[in-house]
């Protein structure tokens, strides 16, 4: 649309638009001098346009004391090129505009941080703190555009399909999702907090019990944990409720969703219904909550034949109820291979690695000696492994020994480049149980405490609590957690017993969630949800390894921003009006 500014834009004019006057706004990328002839290109979000200009005419002295990077506005002529000067990788290849006026909008003064064509290769907290730069060089904005059609394409689909977006509190008590609370302090009630949401569980459960049968929002979420490339302080989730619902019609919903947007944004097509894998199964198959199925590579249990070898190791290992597992990798693995690998297995808490490589005449490995022939054929057919394989085994106590095959199972893959395909694979995990014993041995659950029991098991829950199974899915994408969900809990007695289960006292748990317990006398309908990271879904479609690179300003991985400079320091008077004082500590980062 025309205005004062531009009748286009500076990716719009071709060949057909020669002879038109028009005006463009943008940025002046590059000046070149020829004799009596100078170009300059003119770039906005759309694209770039050359500009001509005639060095003879006062409006060049404009130009020539330009620094790139400036604004200007400037009317002129279109102009077809000459054929040899034409630009088939330019949109705008065929044509230049012949500049009669030039407005400077607004003059750079300085040199900038970085060259605007480089910005993809400075390093992070500098592209983060000149984010607006970066921009300028569009990869980012083309990624901001994606981001946005694939939440309008979500919000398209979720509306057809009868949903609701209904927007939920930011300043809230603590919804436990197993993070540190962001907490907020109130002016008005001295020494009292709010929480910034981990997510907007609870609310979402009150709209059930309030009628509003099928919500979303694309809200955002607060989580004060260990930062990792996948991780932000804060990020934005699908966050789906629905009433009068079981486990299949989550999947249903959200597996046609899936399939919608994807094929929406990125025209694949996606088969259905999803693969389906037991949460046990996975661990034992995988090492892993959310396995990558997209290569074999299995791990298989090894302590039947382990049991029958002399290595006092793996005895002792079995005695002790420890677990002796392993994998086979198609390819002979090199001395510094294995050395990466044991590394791998370490850093997982396990203690080390067996390696067998399998040859044509027989198993060669510093450990081949404690096992007969029987035992190492039973080995060998265990994989159904052939002569330039290796097996991998760990044997050590079942958590560290499951994360460390885990692992190395996605180190091998990502180091011997096996191919995995599709380039997207979902997989439901489903059977989750309800909770676990965590390191110092207390009972925690694997969801959140708002997770139905399996009802068939719960006469179970109090004797036998680590029995008892949930109603509980996670969706996994490419072998990462993308979303989970589950069939909540309606009875507020359940709930009860749920939260008395998880160490609260019935004071405890109506201090913190009586409002939810209230609402559950209420008269609830039976419901369940789900909820999807949106960040790494944009990630995985357009095929990111990070986060924050579908984010428009992210934060370092120390949490800070800096282009805000944030967190920072704030006055004494707003401290005082806040009712705090600031405890310096000697080790503290800033
Ligand atoms: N509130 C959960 C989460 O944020 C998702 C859910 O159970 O719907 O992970």
């Amino acid at each position: 649309m025309a205005n004062k500014y531009r009748t286009h834009t500076c990716g719009e004019l071709r060949g057909a638009d020669a002879g038109k006057r028009v005006r463009l706004s943008g940025w002046v990328e590059s000046l070149r001098r020829h004799g009596g002839v100078a170009f300059a290109s003119l770039r906005d979000r759309y694209g770039v346009t050359q500009l001509r200009l005639d060095t003879s005419k006062p409006l060049w002295n404009v130009f020539a004391n330009l620094t790139r990077e400036s604004v200007v506005c400037v009317s002129g002529l279109v102009q077809a090129r000459p054929s040899d000067a034409r630009n088939p990788n330019m949109k705008t290849g065929e044509i230049e505009v012949a500049v009669e006026e030039v407005e400077v909008l607004s003059a750079v003064s300085s040199s900038l941080p970085f060259e605007i064509k480089e910005a993809k290769s400075v390093e992070p907290a500098v592209r983060f703190k000149y984010r607006y730069l970066e921009m300028r060089e569009g990869s980012l904005i083309e990624t901001l555009v994606f981001r946005h059609r694939l939440f309008s394409k979500i919000r398209e689909f979720l509306s057809s399909e009868g949903f609701v977006e209904v927007e939920t509190p930011c300043l809230t008590r603590s919804t436990p999702e197993g993070a540190r609370d962001y907490l907020v302090p109130s002016r008005v009630h001295a020494g009292k907090f709010y929480a910034l949401p981990q997510s907007p569980q609870l609310f979402k459960q009150l709209l059930m019990v309030g009628g509003l049968d099928k919500y979303f929002q694309i809200a955002r979420c607060f989580r004060d944990e260990d930062l990792r490339a996948d991780r932000q302080p804060e990020f934005t989730q699908l966050d789906v409720e629905m009433a009068f619902v079981e486990e299949e019609d989550v999947y249903d919903l959200v597996e046609h969703l899936i399939c919608f947007v994807v094929e929406q944004t990125v025209g694949e097509r996606l088969k259905r219904p999803f693969k389906r894998i037991s949460y046990e199964d996975a661990l034992l198959r995988y090492g892993s909550d959310a396995p990558d199925i997209r290569f074999g590579m299995e791990i298989s249990d090894l302590s039947d034949i382990a049991a029958k070898s002399k290595s006092e190791i793996l005895l002792s290992v079995l005695e002790k109820k420890g677990v002796v597992r392993g994998l086979c990798v198609n390819a002979a693995l090199s001395r510094k291979e294995l050395s990466l690998a044991e590394e791998v297995v370490k850093s997982c808490g396990a203690k080390g690695i067996l390696h067998f490589h399998i040859e044509a005449d027989g198993v060669r490995s510093p450990f081949a000696k404690f096992f007969d022939s029987v035992a190492l054929d039973a080995l060998k057919n265990r994989f159904d492994a052939k002569a330039g394989d290796t097996i991998l085994v760990v044997a050590d106590e079942e958590r560290p020994a499951q994360t460390a095959l885990g692992y190395l199972r996605k180190h091998l893959a990502q180091r011997l480049n096996i191919p995995r395909n599709p380039r997207l694979s979902f997989l439901w995990v489903v059977d989750w149980k309800l909770v676990e014993l965590d390191e110092e041995g207390v009972l925690t659950n694997l969801h959140h405490p708002f997770t139905s029991p399996h009802p068939d098991d719960l006469e179970r829950l109090e004797s036998e609590p680590l029995s008892v199974r949930a109603r509980a899915y996670d969706i996994v994408l490419n072998g990462s957690e993308l979303g989970g969900g589950s069939i909540r809990i309606h009875n507020p007695d359940i709930q009860m017993r749920i939260l008395k289960l998880l160490g609260l006292d019935e004071k405890t748990a109506r201090d913190r969630f009586g409002f939810l317990l209230d609402a559950l006398k209420s008269g609830a309908p039976p419901h369940g949800g789900i909820a999807l990271g949106l960040d790494r879904f944009t990630a995985f479609l357009l095929g990111f390894d990070s986060i924050t690179d579908v984010i428009a300003f992210p934060k370092t991985r120390q949490a800070t921003c800096p282009l805000t400079d944030s967190p920072n320091e704030v006055t004494e008077e707003q401290l005082r009006d806040l009712h705090i004082s600031i405890v310096k500590e000697k080790n503290s980062l800033s």
